[in-house]
């Protein structure tokens, strides 16, 4: 791949500004794309290029550029009261009915919404709860929480920690020392020869509950899971994978943290992931497509119980003393109203259900390309592996970077992809059209045949 000199808004950009989740040593000489604008699922460069955006951004914008609709709630808000917070007593109508929303159409039996403004804030409140509520329940020694390998939660401390992939660990000094982590539950990728999906699940559940003997039952508090795997590289649960872990955390008093912040709102055909893959949480983390990314919102919904221990302990000392100074602001709990409202007017449930099998033919058909050794996906999510040897699923030299590459090319013919590992991510918004998905498919066969 040629690189070509930085235009004069690159160089600014790369003399400026710290990326995230980017090679800051290599960053220089290819450059960002700089966008402009964007339009229903298409973005648009400085130059004028555009691209489908197969990423919905960050797994986040669900309905789409250009809704007038999110615009208007956001400047009605403004105009009328662009901040108001809920501290200490306060509060305002955006964020009582948003709520009351959420409540409705929670995967559990919910009690109370709490407020934040991104998903690791909404996994860091959630580890502090937990830590919070078993001092409240008289039990301070039932503290750890096991996550999973490949997991992604987030990259505060706490949410990081629970993060198992090595970049959000390495050097930063992480994970924290009450975070274990769990078998990853790829069948793909790790199940024994011959292995069926059902005994995979069922041996991956004997060890979590080997794990949790071996750490002492009193001492685990929570078992946190994403419904698919998202950033670790679109992990579909094999087939009875909850159904035979749920019983485990029961056995052992283990709270069930559901992180819906990618499949939550919609990305697999029902409100929340938990209900699509039979996972019964305590509590669940929410964000990204609650604004359908407008503007950032994130949220932890809690079970009764574990409301009546925050009351107690308020009782008894007097504060909860966790909340953030945006906790629950108004114009993103208007703009996550609206987003939901437009959500169940225009039935985008049914939408996801009804072009799901077109996007995942579409993707199981890469099982057949030279570079693929799996194609998998979930509802409107899904990822290609490229691998060495198809038969072997010997895996490239990871020097050779030909996911990124394949990304790159894509990037090139007007789409963009996310390269994780040696997967190549899809997550399109979800009001992407079939002609649209076709196109989208299209574009990255001819980037993977380049990259071969
Ligand atoms: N949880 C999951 C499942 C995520 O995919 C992400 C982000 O991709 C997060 C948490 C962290 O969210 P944020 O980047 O808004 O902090």
């Amino acid at each position: 791949m040629v690189t070509t000199p930085l235009t004069n808004l690159q160089a600014r950009d790369v003399a400026t500004v710290l990326h995230p989740y980017s090679n800051l040593a290599t960053l220089p000489q290819t450059g960002s794309l700089i966008l402009e604008r964007g339009d229903g699922v298409m973005v648009y460069d400085v130059d004028g290029k555009s691209y489908i955006e197969g990423m919905a951004g960050l797994w986040c914008n669900a309905l789409g550029h250009g809704r007038e609709e999110l615009v208007e709630a956001a400047a009605e808000q403004m105009r009328k009261l662009p901040f108001a917070h809920l501290f200490t007593g306060k509060s305002h109508d955006p964020a009582i009915a948003l709520a009351e929303k959420l409540k409705e159409i929670s995967p559990m039996n919910a009690a109370k919404v709490f407020f934040c403004s991104s998903g690791s804030e909404a996994n860091d409140t959630q580890m502090k709860l937990v830590w919070y509520v078993n001092n409240a329940l008289g039990r301070p020694q039932k503290k750890k929480i096991i996550s999973r390998i490949k997991a992604y939660h987030g990259v505060t401390i706490a949410s990081a920690s629970l993060t198992g992939l090595p970049n959000n660990h390495l050097d930063f000094d992480l994970p924290l020392s009450s975070v274990r982590h769990a078998a990853c539950p790829h069948h793909w990728g790790f199940a024994h020869d011959g292995e069926s999906e059902q005994d995979f699940s069922k041996r991956l559940a004997a060890e979590l509950d080997a794990q949790i003997e071996a750490e002492g039952p009193e001492t685990v508090a929570a078992f946190i899971a994403e419904p698919v795997m998202g950033a670790g590289g679109v992990i579909v649960p094999p087939e009875g994978y909850f159904a035979a872990i749920q019983p485990v955390l029961e056995k052992h008093d283990v709270m069930l943290i559901a992180d819906e912040v990618i499949c939550g709102f919609g990305r697999l055909g029902e409100w929340f992931g938990s209900t699509v893959l039979g996972m019964k949480p305590d509590t669940v983390s929410v964000a990204k497509a609650l604004t359908s990314a407008y503007v950032p919102l994130g949220a932890v919904i809690i079970p009764d119980w574990i409301d009546e221990a925050l009351t107690a302990q308020s009782a008894k000392i007097g504060v909860f003393g966790h909340g953030f100074t945006y906790s629950g602001h108004p114009v993103a709990a208007a703009v996550g109203l609206k987003t939901l409202e437009i959500m169940e007017r225009e039935n985008i449930l049914a939408q996801v259900q009804a072009i799901t099998p077109h996007f995942q033919k579409r993707i199981s058909a890469f099982a057949d390309h030279p570079l693929v050794g799996e194609a998998r996906g979930l509802g409107l999510v899904g990822a290609v592996e490229v691998v060495a040897d198809k038969a072997s699923k010997r895996a490239f030299d990871p020097r050779k970077a030909v996911a990124a590459k394949a990304v790159a090319f894509a990037q090139e013919e007007g789409l963009i992809v996310r390269a994780i590992g040696d997967a190549v991510a899809i997550c399109p918004p979800l009001v992407i059209s079939e002609s649209e998905i076709d196109e989208l498919f299209e574009r990255l066969g001819r980037a993977l045949d380049r990259a071969q």
